[in-house]
């Protein structure tokens, strides 16, 4: 019965060992002369990373950057989607090459990984119930007696800002969800007054969600780039490549396919 019982421990020990070796990524572009890269995204997170409705895979404008760069400087593409909170200790740790996530560059982060030059902007925006009358976040807190319920994905600039100004204030629950999509269906279920997001990723929540619309918030403009483990061999060709993408314009094709000009 012992050895049973021992049989039965060593191959709970080895499964769980394999389950946290085993996160394999989603092959979007086909390995290179140079082998194969790994990129760490939270594929809800449209326009910049979501799945294709027809091919079921990974796609949006992070995900078309990169694969651009590394079809250029000769690597395959692999897309792991975990937690955007998980991005930065994974990388931290190796286990993947690079992430291209809407990152926004802060100073905090730029302690744990090294930043590529930036290839987009971002500012956060307040997703509310339709019938809102509340011209931003501040009438809304008044309109709700000086307490708001505020959804946000956790550890994002959002998550920050909302934090250090409304619940280190006592104005604010803030709920964290893993990712965009679960907080505005806690917004659309009534569960929080307002979710506070990238602007971006709001408008596509938006149109996909009767019943929303958008205030904007006072915060200031933030700086979108990839993110890479500190010292990476892959760093400077891919930032090359990055550059060249945006002189020659196909960055900017890129984006336009995701986002269409607003006139
Ligand atoms: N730009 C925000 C940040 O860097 C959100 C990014 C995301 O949710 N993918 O924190």
């Amino acid at each position: 019965m012992k050895k049973l019982i021992a049989v039965i421990l060593v191959a709970m020990l080895a499964l769980a060992g394999l389950s946290a070796m085993a996160e394999v990524g989603i092959p979007v572009l086909e390995a290179g002369e140079n082998g194969t890269l790994v990129l760490a995204t939270n594929a809800n997170f449209p326009p910049y990373e979501f799945y294709d409705d027809e091919t079921s895979l990974p796609t949006g404008i992070d995900i078309e950057i990169a694969k651009a760069i590394c079809q250029k400087i000769g690597y395959g593409l692999e897309v792991v989607d975990i937690d955007f909170g998980s991005i930065i200790p994974g990388l931290v740790s190796n286990n993947y090459d690079f992430a291209a996530a809407g990152m926004t560059v802060t100073e905090e982060r730029k302690q744990s990984v090294d930043f590529t030059d930036t290839y987009a902007i971002g500012i956060q925006a307040v997703i509310v119930p339709g019938d809102t009358e509340a011209a931003d976040i501040y009438a809304l807190l008044e309109a709700k007696g000086g307490h708001l319920v505020i959804g946000v994905q956790e550890s994002t600039t959002g998550d920050i800002y909302i934090s250090d100004e409304f619940e280190t204030a006592g104005t604010a629950d803030v709920q964290r969800f893993k990712n965009g999509a679960d907080a505005v269906l806690a917004l659309t279920s009534g569960q929080v007054d307002c979710v506070v997001i990238d602007n971006e990723p709001a408008k596509a929540f938006v149109a996909k969600n009767e019943g929303l619309k958008l205030l904007n918030s006072a915060y200031t403009e933030e700086e979108y780039a990839m993110a890479f483990p500190k010292g990476s061999e892959y760093y400077e060709a891919f930032n090359t490549a990055l550059n060249e993408l945006m002189e020659d314009g196909t960055l900017k094709g890129i984006v336009d396919q995701f986002i269409p000009a607003e006139n």
